[in-house]
């Protein structure tokens, strides 16, 4: 009614009713426009506008309400577009050029119009952009609300790219640009941000077609932003002008490709039948991870069918026959038991045989100096026993609280680590300095072997050979003694002769050779200073605006090993990759202080090029060295979000402090302007992405590791599972080290069983043994996920430990574990695939023992597990995620994924066991890194032929899980809170702490843990388990009881919290508060407080 009204009254009643009527029409807009009320209102503008005097006072409250009308009305444009309101409004501006209050009302409306990209582009085409930029140009403070109206609807009439391709032709870009750099530079007091904003925001739109950017270009835009931009970086109060600034720069800068003469992989290696997946053409990593963001819900599978139905087994009773063999335990009549005497057996024990107590991986100072003292008496240590390390795990937490720690204590308050304190660091350690420390380096044995080399062949195999090695370390182990648990360097370097590289490496790194000692400090997530983007971003359009100031030295390149210089310079940093697991190309100096870094690309692959691990020397100490790594392939990281890098350094190594830690600040992740050249790698404008550090070095010529992570070895873990295997109680402990196959590369893949000796081999302690369940635990499929390795060296030093609960688990089940599933991958540096250039977590549907025979041979176990009726009670692969935080696990649910999915067909037809969310629910409760929240239960397509899926699928196991360790830390739990170090607090923020490998080993320890109390808890766990189970937690009890200030619990049996308080080690827990099925712990961590 009120349209009609409208319509009528518009040339009868007079202008008071209309107003009356304009003002109740502002109050029911909503109402109005389903009523047709746009329509009506544009056409009484436009009968209004066409008269020969038209009445302002009409038109404008007609336009304001137009305006409000627009906002609303989604089809605005185009009813404006029919009715010929364009053209009207245009007109009605062009006669109040110099009226300003009429101009401002009819801009306001043009704006709104304009808001659709076709009225928009018709505005263009009935020269609304002349007349605009006749209103703005040249630069002037007078009218400045016009000119403010005007740049606006500038800005958006140019999202039309017909109108960018306009304002280009007619050299408009020229004048936006002349007037950016007038008011950026009139408008000291910042009192006309709007305006500046506008204009940007029109460069913003031309340069998103070509022609924009390359008259852009032309016209000097870099430059003339980056200067006048530059001043503001730091200040925040500009955002609105420095983020479009920075857009329009990044999309503006040159797109080139890599400094590399191939996309494909430095390293090729002759495999078995055709590579089906990897070569050019497949979809990368990033872009997968993008996809299964997007298309997570349709990705669902909703196939009830596919969910429910356990395909038939393929595979030949003969085939599966092989893997008897993996399974001696179960046919072992252990006739040795019967041979040796008792007497044997203790002599045994009292070379220490027992010193496998879970807490020697935990180590102390206290530990480290028993280890030296011994060490001196013992030429090399490895078959020494360390009886100490039998104490209970919490008397060894008393000695270590009374004995004072020589290293950290000096420390400044607050301090976290020596990394952040290197100047005082250099000076503290030069006294502390052995007087030979210095001259050894002067030729440091694991660095001397690149530089003089003049060819590509020379340069892969002049390297100082192992038995040299061993020479060196035995000199430097005379001067500067030092033990780590679990590692041996003699044993490393004699595993590390059968190791099998790709380009034969011959030289090792120093961290796998002497070890690495978990720090005695925890870590927290770097806090990301405001704005650090940004500058990285100008820094490097800066380069291009002075391409003289950029060095561009080739100071390192497998492919151009020619242009390595001999001369010892020293104004440049040397870099060496040549060592396992090593993955660095090229470096690149560009500055004096600052180093492009490019990554290979898994071996025969085009991709993947995440992880990196090089060496680093000719270090000034205390300066600040800039790298970037220019060609990551992931969208976004863990590097945005507190993630930092992992440093060596051989001299702290030197003093005592052999610690891998995390380093860099400065640290962001960014796409930059490489394109990959669609030629060479068949995956078409593939983008990439820096990730850039800074490091400041703590000593002075230094020989330093960097790496996107802990490294974990091949050789680390041969050399770990010799020593393990030396060392555990073999009265006790079933330890068998088997090769499950070999690798395409020629290594030996290994299979471990861990379980209890039987008490005796009379046919009831064999019955016993053989109807164990079986657990099996996988990792490493990927092998850029170190992370997942130090969680396995957790799970098997717990297993093999002298602790009561690990006595029991063995007792109670048979470990069939695969630390490795793909050796070749972590030897040579790899990030993703095997040496087919595969990813082995998606060949579990159909492995062949010629292609994939570490998937085939596991799959085949547990094929032939499933066939003697022995299926696994959990089977887990432990996996590294970098995009999450937190350690969490990912199963298979068939109603989760169909009620996710939204999926209609009838689900009460479906029985489901929901065991399957039992142990997540126990991690959560017992392991401070685990998060529930995070574990996802949903069976994906793409997923169809992980490990997981197929375990789950196929073998029906219930509880199968890929378990995901963050590379980054936690946000949650325990370690999100304030930690005692010595005196000082160490605030890890509002952000949590980072995983070290203290935490990721405790992690796989804690997952044992887990494993027995998912025992306790099921139906078939035996009263005589039972019984075992309660008396050992209940000795727990007493020990811990004045640790323990309140202890409430709900239905989750008490036991748990003693445990989880024992696995604390340092850490005195308060049960803070119950809610529901959850236990919130409030944790206050002292360590030797
Ligand atoms: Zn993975």
């Amino acid at each position: 009614m009120l349209v009609d009204q409208l319509n009528d009254y518009q040339s009868h009643i007079q202008r008071e009713y209309l107003l009356s009527y304009l003002r109740l029409l502002f109050k029911m807009i909503h109402y109005m426009i389903s009523k047709g009320g746009s329509e009506a209102l544009l056409q009484t503008l436009v009968d209004s506008a066409r008269t020969a005097s038209p009445d302002y006072n009409i038109l404008l409250p007609l336009l304001r309400l137009l305006v409000k009308v627009g906002q609303r009305d989604k089809k605005f444009g185009k009813k404006a577009l029919e009715l010929e309101a364009l053209d009207v409004t245009l007109i009605l501006a062009r006669k109040n050029l110099s009226h300003n209050q009429n101009l401002i009302h009819c801009l306001w409306a043009l704006q709104v119009f304009a808001s659709r990209v076709t009225t928009a582009a018709m505005l263009g085409i009935n020269g609304a952009m002349e007349l605009l930029f006749k209103v703005i140009t040249p630069y002037s403070r007078k009218c400045t609300r016009i000119i403010r109206a005007a740049t606006e609807v500038l800005a958006v009439l140019l999202k039309s790219k017909s109108n960018s391709r306009r304002a280009v032709n007619r050299g408009y870009l020229n004048g936006l640009l002349r007037l950016h750099q007038d008011w950026q530079s009139h408008d000291t007091s910042n009192d006309f941000i709007q305006i500046r904003r506008s204009l940007l925001l029109c460069l913003k739109h031309i340069t998103n077609i070509q022609s924009g950017r390359e008259v852009f270009l032309g016209a000097q835009g870099m430059e003339i932003l980056f200067t006048t931009t530059q001043k503001y970086l730091g200040n925040q109060s500009m955002d609105a002008i420095i983020s479009i600034v920075i857009q329009i720069l990044r999309k503006c800068y040159p797109k080139c490709s890599l400094p590399l003469s191939t996309a494909s992989s430095y390293y090729s290696f002759s495999v078995p039948g055709s590579m089906s997946s990897g070569p050019p053409g497949t979809i990368n990593e990033g872009k997968l991870y993008l996809l299964h963001l997007l298309l997570k819900d349709d990705d669902l599978e909703t196939d009830l069918k596919k969910l429910t139905s356990k395909p038939v087994l393929s595979w030949r009773e003969e085939e599966l026959k092989q893997y008897e063999a993996m399974c001696l335990e179960l046919s072992h009549n252990f006739q040795e038991l019967n041979s040796k005497s008792g007497d044997e057996l203790s002599s045994e024990e009292d070379l220490g045989i027992h010193q496998c107590n879970y807490f020697c991986n935990i180590p102390t100072q206290t530990s480290s100096k028993k280890h030296c003292q011994e060490r001196d008496q013992s030429s090399q240590g490895l078959e020494t026993g360390d009886t100490h390390f039998q104490d209970p795990p919490l008397k060894q937490m008393k000695i270590m609280k009374s004995t004072g720690d020589t290293t950290y204590e000096e420390g400044a308050p607050g301090k976290i680590g020596p990394y952040l304190s290197s100047n005082d660091q250099e000076e503290d350690s030069s006294q502390r300095e052995a007087p030979n420390t210095q001259a050894s380096f002067k030729e440091p044995p694991w660095g001397a072997e690149v530089c003089s080399c003049q060819n590509k062949n020379t340069f892969l195999s002049s390297s100082i050979r192992i038995d040299e090695t061993s020479e060196t370390v035995s000199k430097f182990l005379e001067r500067h003694p030092m033990d780590i648990p679990f590692h041996n360097p003699y044993t490393y370097i004699a595993k590390a002769e059968g190791t099998k590289s790709v380009p034969g490496f011959k030289v090792l790194a120093f961290p796998d050779v002497w070890g690495h000692h978990s720090p005695p400090f925890s870590q927290p997530m770097l806090e990301r200073k405001c704005g650090i983007q940004r500058a990285k971003i100008f820094e490097d359009v800066q380069r291009f605006i002075h391409p003289d100031k950029v060095m561009g030295r080739v100071v390192f390149s497998l492919d151009e090993p020619w242009l390595l210089q001999s001369t010892d310079a020293t104004e440049y940093l040397k870099f060496s990759s040549g060592f396992e697991s090593g993955n660095l190309r090229k470096a690149i100096q560009v500055r004096e202080f600052e180093y492009d870094l490019l990554i290979n690309a898994d071996v025969n692959c085009v991709q993947h090029q995440q992880w990196f691990y090089f060496k680093v020397s000719g270090m000034k100490a205390a300066m600040a060295y800039r790298f970037n790594v220019i060609n990551c392939e992931k969208v976004n990281s863990q590097f945005n979000y507190g993630m930092q890098p992992t440093m060596y350094s051989v001299k702290e190594a030197l003093q005592g402090r052999p610690h891998w830690v995390r380093v860099g600040y400065d640290i962001c992740y960014y796409k930059n302007h490489y394109r990959q050249n669609p030629a060479a790698a068949g995956a078409p404008g593939k983008c990439h992405y820096t990730l850039t550090f800074s490091v400041t070095f703590p000593h002075n010529e230094d020989v330093c590791y960097l790496a996107y992570h802990y490294p974990y070895t091949y050789t680390a873990l041969m050399a770990h599972l010799d020593f393990l295997e030396k060392s555990v109680n073999r009265k006790k402990v079933y330890f068998q080290h088997q090769v499950l196959c070999q690798t395409l590369g020629g290594n030996p893949c290994p299979l471990v069983t861990i379980t209890a000796m039987p008490e005796s081999n009379s046919s009831d302690h064999l019955q016993q043994l053989r109807q164990r369940p079986y657990q099996v635990i996988v990792a490493r499929v990927h092998p850029g996920e170190s992370n997942a390795s130090w969680v396995m060296k957790g799970t098997l030093e717990f297993l093999v430990s002298s602790d009561p609960i690990a006595g029991l688990l063995r007792e109670s089940f048979i470990f069939k574990i695969i630390p490795m599933l793909n050796p070749d991958g972590v030897i040579n540096g790899n990030h993703r695939c095997s040496l087919r250039g595969e990813d082995l977590n998606r060949q579990w549907l159909s492995p062949t023992a010629q292609h994939q025979p570490t998937i085939y041979h596991t799959k085949g176990l547990l094929h032939y597990l499933n066939n003697i009726g022995r299926t696994p009670v959990v089977f887990c692969d432990f996996h590294g995620h970098s995009q999450k935080k937190n350690v969490f696990f990912y199963g298979c649910s068939i109603k989760e994924t169909l009620w996710q999915a939204g999926c209609t067909a009838d689900t009460s037809i479906v029985t489901e066991d929901i065991g399957y969310r039992t142990l997540p629910k126990i991690l959560d409760q017992v392991a401070p890194a685990f998060a529930i929240s995070s574990c996802s239960f949903l069976v994906e397509k793409s997923r169809a032929s992980t490990a997981r899926v197929v375990v789950w699928r196929e073998i029906g196991v219930l509880r199968s899980y890929t378990m995901e360790s963050s590379y980054c830390g936690c946000n949650q739990g325990p370690y999100k809170v304030s930690i005692f170090l010595k005196n000082d607090l160490i605030n890890p923020g509002p952000m949590g702490l980072q995983l070290g490998t203290r935490e990721l080993e405790e992690m796989g320890a804690t997952f044992c843990l887990g494993l027995l109390l998912l025992q306790l808890k099921s139906l078939t766990c035996s009263s005589h388990f039972m019984a075992q189970a309660s008396a050992l937690l209940d000795a727990r009890k007493d020990i811990l009881g004045h640790h323990l200030h309140r202890l409430v619990y709900s239905f989750i049996h008490i036991h748990f919290i003693f445990i989880c308080s024992y696995f604390h080690r340092y850490f005195t827990i308060y049960i803070h508060k119950i809610h529901g099925d959850n236990i919130f712990f409030n944790h206050s961590v002292f360590i030797s407080a």
